[in-house]
């Protein structure tokens, strides 16, 4: 059974070892000259490694971590804490523990007023214990409003916003609060309990993942083909007979994923694929851009050994990868800072060197010690940038995986699961459309896909069972 996987980025990569494990003969085909898509990383002349972007892991990305785990990535870098610059330049680090109750020590910020401090471990603990029911109607509202609603004070919004800028690249009055309350809920799970923490890859991911994940495809007898963009897809019926690539050739198979952005998928079907609304949803969903800048100092510039974040400017989070992960930035004699430069639209059409001006004179504003060290080299990315806009009412636009076409199925970051997009949603997409793909044309299951184990179920059937026992104390009593 053939199956053509149509991009090589996490999702690709990862659905294709799935299939590739399940009997299934993959042709993988990937435009660019290189596989990982915005997830990846390259060495330049100098064999500095750039990263396409600053990329972060959590403990509850069961998905992610075990695609890494599958093809023998090299194990991550935990890290436990983070620090926040207010707009006085003072820092406030946050150790993170276990759970919760890690998370509501990290909001004893030093910046912050007990108040504030007060207003924002209400409004995290209201969000971390939120039903799926009401996650669903938070979507409706932006982060912004649903923090108002829950009493958080200006200054402590204002503390959360680089975080939030940082994960979805929006602004909070433009960001839905179900795409953030993900985030905000997940440490409460079983995972966050385990190995509390944030996630660096050992290395530039194109290094750690995405040739192990090439070699095992390869391995179980499938094809990568790089340079080769597919420019249209072929519909008879309501099934897919083929695919063109841009060098003329026709590919066809018996099952096609499509692993692409939904700006490129949408531009690449045929006009009578609209016919469906599935499809034409495609047309609801926008992107949210990003740049990714790199400074290289002469000397070391900061001692954090953490993801850092600035309450407002042109960047929000940063790191000094050569404190955190020294492999990273083999052979600098310094801090090789990253930082992620969103939102973007108004960036996008100022020249590199402007960009990376702006930026080193915010980060000499707030770490005044760039200001005395020599910058060595600097480098700006803005392609491969952006995610799926995760605006206030756009997730019940995201498609599911199986499409209306008998034959073709949808995986990607901004495509439908429980969660908002990133790493883990690239993942769990691509477990859930291989798993749909065995089951529709093995007709077997496989449990591909995981779900993190939250504890609000059992915490809401605990209360209830309390209530239950507690009446008919009282009922007996009586
Ligand atoms: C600046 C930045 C920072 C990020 N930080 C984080 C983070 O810290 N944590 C996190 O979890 N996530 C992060 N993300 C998100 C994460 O990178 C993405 O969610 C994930 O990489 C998406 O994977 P994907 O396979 O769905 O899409 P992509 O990576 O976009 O892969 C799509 C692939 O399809 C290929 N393609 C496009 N058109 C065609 C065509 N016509 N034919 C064939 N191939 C084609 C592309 O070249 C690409 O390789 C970040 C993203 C960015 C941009």
């Amino acid at each position: 059974m053939r199956v053509a996987v149509m991009g090589g980025g996490m999702a690709g990569l990862c659905a294709a070892c799935q299939l590739a494990d399940n009997g299934f003969e993959v042709e993988l085909l990937e435009a660019t000259e290189m596989l990982g898509g915005r997830a990846s990383s390259w060495r330049d002349e100098d064999g500095d490694i750039i990263d396409n972007a600053l990329h972060v892991f959590f403990p509850h990305y069961l998905n992610c971590l075990s695609f890494l785990e599958k093809v023998g990535a090299e194990p991550l870098h935990w890290t436990h804490g983070m620090s926040i610059y207010n707009r006085e330049g003072l820092r406030g680090d946050l150790p993170m523990g276990g759970g919760l109750s890690g998370l509501l020590q990290a909001f004893s910020f030093s910046t912050m007023s007990p108040l504030d401090q007060l207003s924002m471990s209400y409004a995290i603990l209201a969000a971390a214990f939120m039903s799926d029911l009401q996650m669903e109607k938070a979507d409706e509202l932006s982060l912004l409003e649903w923090f108002r609603r829950h009493g958080m004070t200006r200054t402590a919004i204002d503390h959360f916003r680089p975080f939030g800028a940082g994960l979805t690249f929006l602004e909070l009055n433009r960001v839905s609060a179900k795409s953030l309350i993900y985030w905000i809920r997940s440490v409460q799970c079983l995972e966050f309990f385990r190995r509390p923490g944030i996630g660096f890859a050992n290395g530039g991911l194109g290094e750690i993942y995405v040739e192990p994940a090439r070699r095992y495809i390869e391995e179980r007898g499938g094809r990568v083909h790089l340079s080769r963009p597919v420019s249209g897809i072929s519909i008879k019926g309501a099934k897919v007979t083929g695919l063109r690539t841009a060098d003329g050739e026709e590919l066809q198979a018996d099952v096609y994923l499509s692993a692409l952005p939904f700006y490129e998928l949408r531009r690449i079907l045929p006009e009578e694929a609209f016919d469906y609304r599935y499809f034409r949803d495609l047309f609801r969903i926008d992107d949210a851009p990003s740049v990714s800048v790199q400074i290289w100092f002469d000397r070391f510039v900061t001692d954090m050994s953490y993801i850092a974040a600035q309450m407002e400017g042109v960047f929000n989070c940063f790191a000094d990868l050569n404190r955190i992960v020294p492999r990273f930035a083999e052979g600098a004699r310094g801090s090789m800072i990253e930082l992620v430069l969103t939102p973007a639209h108004h960036l996008m059409p100022l020249a590199d060197e402007r960009i990376f001006r702006m930026t080193l004179e915010e980060l000499q504003a707030i770490v005044p010690e760039c200001a005395e060290a020599e910058v060595t080299k600097w480098v700006v990315v803005k392609k491969r940038q952006g995610v799926f806009a995760q605006q206030p009412g756009a997730d019940k636009y995201r498609p599911v995986q199986r499409s209306p076409l008998a034959n073709l199925y949808l995986c990607g970051d901004y495509t439908r699961t429980f969660i908002s997009a990133g790493m883990e949603n690239a993942c769990a997409s691509a477990n859930l459309a291989a798993g749909y793909i065995i089951e529709d044309v093995q007709d077997r299951q496989v449990k591909l896909f995981s779900k993190p184990r939250y504890f609000t179920p059992w915490l809401r059937r605990g209360a209830l069972a309390a209530a239950a026992v507690g009446a008919l104390l009282a009922a007996r009593r009586a």
